[in-house]
């Protein structure tokens, strides 16, 4: 291994963290938190990097006031120390020395929504392919009340499955995934949502759906809907939540409790037709490539192979993970087409 460290190939560049904050001005129908988590895609990997680290603190710091010394102690060794395969404009792999698998940790849900896109991307495609179904993404939301986590949740699933249950839902719907959101507001009450990619058949009016999600909530109407253009974007966004149920820095130790109570509690599912697709599809090899998951592709490199985004040879560069957004900056800011000279 080339003797290289962190400190020799780091510029001394200094985040500023000056963020310009563009205001969107999206149609009228998209759901505010649609528009948040577009906003919060264009973060760069250096910030989530970062943002990943303070909850991770977080999170270990309310278990340990809890009492949870093992469940600390493992989000601290979780993604502690890493081997990073690099060229040095591009990063190849990342390989933690240890992975937690607590199921708030920002890493290890990284991970998991990876594994999701891999095993339905590829199953959404076949599926629009040979139906010849459009996919749109429904957001449900229901009404506020006093209940738990596990009680909310309960609700609106319990709602979904009436609607999708329903004749309506059938003449339109084809099947799909859903996913559950969780948020908190000011006065503790909890706000589940449900986004859906739903493969519509035809176009449907949506005062209509309004009204089926109505009688099968009994109190709610409020729903969003929006085409997706993109379905690998589309998956992205709504496995999102799968990956971070949470806002967790807003989280406290009574919120970390609870959820430290509620055990497993399913996030992400199929339904419908699509679910029964998804039981015989057979993806095919270049799945991985037609997702675009660099690091499933990357899985067999090692150091000295061709970085698969421009050929240079890729080096192994050992780091703690209070470096690597530093190193993502780095990375981030690297002209196209030319190796920084610090690399040399
Ligand atoms: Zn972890
Ligand atoms: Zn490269």
């Amino acid at each position: 291994m080339k003797q290289l460290t962190l400190a020799t190939v780091l510029t001394n560049r200094v985040s500023n963290g000056a963020q310009s904050e563009r205001k969107p001005s999206p149609p009228a129908y998209l759901d505010k938190r649609v528009i948040k988590s577009q906003r919060e895609s264009k973060r760069t990997r250096s910030q989530r990097a970062r943002e990943r680290l303070a909850t991770k603190e977080h999170l270990s710091r309310l278990a340990v006031g809890l009492g949870e010394v093992e469940l600390a102690h493992k989000i601290e060794r979780c993604h502690s120390r890493l081997s990073v395969l690099t060229c040095g404009r591009h990063i190849a792999r990342i390989i933690p020395n240890f992975t937690c698998e607590f199921r708030l940790c920002p890493d290890c849900g990284r991970r998991r929504s990876r594994k999701l896109q891999n095993k339905y991307l590829p199953a959404m495609r076949g599926f629009m392919l040979h139906h010849k179904v459009t996919p749109v993404h429904l957001v449900l939301t229901q009404t506020h009340r006093k209940e738990n986590r596990k009680q909310s949740a309960k609700r609106i699933k319990d709602a979904f499955t009436k609607l999708h249950r329903n004749s309506f839902w059938n003449e339109f719907f084809k099947g799909g995934t859903w996913s559950l959101e969780f948020t908190k507001d000011k006065n503790g009450l909890h706000h589940t949502h449900l986004h859906i990619i739903g493969f519509r058949r035809k176009f449907f009016d949506i005062e209509l759906l309004r009204s089926e999600w109505l009688a099968a909530t009994g109190d709610s109407y409020v729903l969003h809907l929006k085409p997706i253009t993109d379905i690998a974007a589309g998956l992205r966004e709504v496995v999102k939540y799968v990956s971070k149920p949470l806002d967790i820095r807003r989280f406290g130790a009574d919120d970390l409790k609870e959820f430290l109570g509620l055990k497993k509690m399913k996030m992400f599912g199929t339904f419908g037709e699509f679910r029964e697709f998804c039981k015989t599809f057979e993806p095919s090899d270049n799945d991985a490539a037609a997702v675009g998951d660099l690091e499933s592709l990357a899985r067999d490199l090692v150091e000295g192979c061709a970085c698969p985004q421009c050929n240079e040879p890729l080096f192994d560069l050992r780091m703690s993970k209070n470096e690597l957004p530093q190193f993502y900056e780095q990375v981030e800011s690297s002209p196209p087409g030319k190796v920084g000279t610090s690399w040399n």
